[in-house]
């Protein structure tokens, strides 16, 4: 399997950036991009990216161009799913949350739509951001209503507000980022994913496993105490899992 990215701007088009914080769109973008790409080849993905350092699609020098440019290559690529990575923008600083835009091409056999809405969901699941929902591609939307394979596009965020704009800077964020888009790739063709990040860990997977990693490492007492708690308790279960898994990694 074969998977194109593009990320959004770069070169003489920074994207959407953010005074107060420092957000520059085209940075993140990359950034994400670059990560993605690690992670699906690390899932035995094969992958080809539009750009690999700060310059605009092809070293185009007007938006036109990069769009012509990104949109060629994404028609050549041989690959059999497009993904673009973007960060949202608003002049409304409180606007916040993730969307995926897709076209929704009658012969693409609904992958595309099946993948937006598996990568909102595992990016609505990772970040705890908002779900703005999927939007089939407005008018004007240049570079996915011109692709002719199933080819989504996610906005991670609004760099605009400038709580959500650090999942475009900070690297652990733009790590779980690139994570939720390769699962729900991994998922549209049903495949177990796996995070480069486990290497050499042990998964912790249930309550229980957790429950006696915590014990084992002098950070609870009473197990018995806190499985009843995870019974009562929204995401207890899952925060004790967590817990549990960053030791395993630090160890
Ligand atoms: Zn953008």
């Amino acid at each position: 399997m074969k998977i194109a990215i593009i990320p959004g701007h770069g070169g003489f088009d920074p994207g959407a950036c953010n005074k107060n914080t420092g957000a520059i769109e085209a940075k993140g973008n990359l950034a994400v991009a670059l990560k993605l790409d690690e992670i699906l080849r690390y899932n035995g993905f094969e992958t080809v990216l539009s750009r690999k350092e700060n310059i605009a699609c092809g070293g185009a020098t007007c938006v036109k161009d990069d769009i012509t440019n990104q949109i060629n290559f994404a028609n050549n690529s041989g690959a059999d799913i497009v993904v673009s990575i973007h960060f949202n923008s608003a002049t409304n600083k409180t606007a916040h949350g993730v969307e995926v835009l897709y076209t929704n091409y009658p012969d693409l056999n609904q992958k595309e739509i099946q993948l937006a809405n598996m990568v909102l969901n595992e990016l609505v699941k990772a970040t705890g951001m908002t779900s703005r929902g999927i939007k089939e591609t407005p008018q004007g939307v240049g570079l996915i209503k011109w692709v002719l394979k199933p080819c989504i596009l996610s906005e991670n965020g609004f760099i605009s507000n400038d709580q959500e704009s650090s999942w475009c800077t900070d690297d652990a964020k733009q790590w779980i980022i690139a994570e939720a888009h390769a699962r729900a790739i991994c998922r549209l063709w049903n495949m177990a994913y796996k995070s480069p990040r486990d290497e050499g860990g042990v998964q912790v997977v249930d309550i229980d496993q957790a429950l006696k990693a915590l014990v084992q490492n002098d950070v609870i007492s009473s197990p018995d105490y806190w499985k009843q708690a995870a019974g009562c308790v929204k995401y207890l279960d899952s925060l004790l899992i967590n817990m549990a898994q960053k030791l395993q990694e630090v160890k």
